[in-house]
Formats: structure tokens, C-alpha cells, sequence
């Protein structure tokens, strides 16, 4: 059976940077459907607002 990262046959998972393997992971736990990878975009930019405003709150309050 060939790496499932790199797909050679002298290769395997482990050989590669633990970090190589966890972004491999989270790539399989990812979709391939372009519609749920939109929605998810979308949602993870309203996060980032989210995070924005709470951060621009925290400063502010931080000025006073
Ligand atoms: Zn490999």
C-alpha cells in the first residue's frame, strides 16, 4: 500500500513531519463538496466579525 500523503510505495504516513500528518488528517475530516466548503467559509468569515468586534471591545474598554 503507497503513502496516503504522498502516494509513493517506498513511503509511508509516518515517515512524514508529525505536523505533515496533522494537516493531512484534518484535510480528510474536511469536505469535498464545494457547497458545504462555501458554507463554511461564509460562517467562518461571520466568526471572524464576530471575533473582530469582540476584540475592538475588549481594547476599547482596555483605553478607558
Ligand atoms: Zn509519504
Amino acid at each position: 500500500m503507497s503513502c496516503p500523503i504522498c502516494h509513493r510505495g517506498a513511503c509511508m504516513k509516518s515517515f512524514h513531519s508529525l505536523e505533515a500528518q496533522e494537516r493531512f488528517d484534518l484535510k480528510q475530516t474536511m469536505s469535498d463538496d464545494v457547497d458545504d466548503l462555501r458554507e463554511e467559509i461564509l460562517s467562518l468569515q461571520e466568526r471572524i466579525k464576530e471575533l473582530e468586534s469582540e476584540l475592538q471591545r475588549i481594547l476599547s474598554e482596555k483605553e478607558l
